[in-house]
């Protein structure tokens, strides 16, 4: 019998190895997904800011996008009225 418990740790110890192995990849696996992840996150993000106004007059795009006037004409800019 005591071969069999032998066997058992050997195989537990393969066993372990294996996940081992497994546990590696799917942690670097996890890894690019989260990248990829914050990657397209921040896409997003890119894509909200790039919502700018725009001047109804000359068309310049504003980079405060709380700008009440356009920092090129001078014109008004149509905001969400409050
Ligand atoms: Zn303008």
């Amino acid at each position: 019998m005591g071969s069999l418990k032998d066997d058992w740790k050997e195989t537990g110890k393969d066993l372990g190895g294996a996940f081992k192995q497994l546990g590696k990849s799917i942690v670097k696996s996890g890894a690019t997904v989260v990248n990829k992840a914050n990657d397209w996150a921040e896409k997003d993000d890119a894509k909200e800011a790039a919502k700018k106004i725009v001047c109804p007059n000359c068309g310049a795009e504003m980079t405060d996008p709380e700008a009440l006037f356009c920092l090129k004409c001078g014109e008004k800019l149509n905001k969400a009225a409050e």
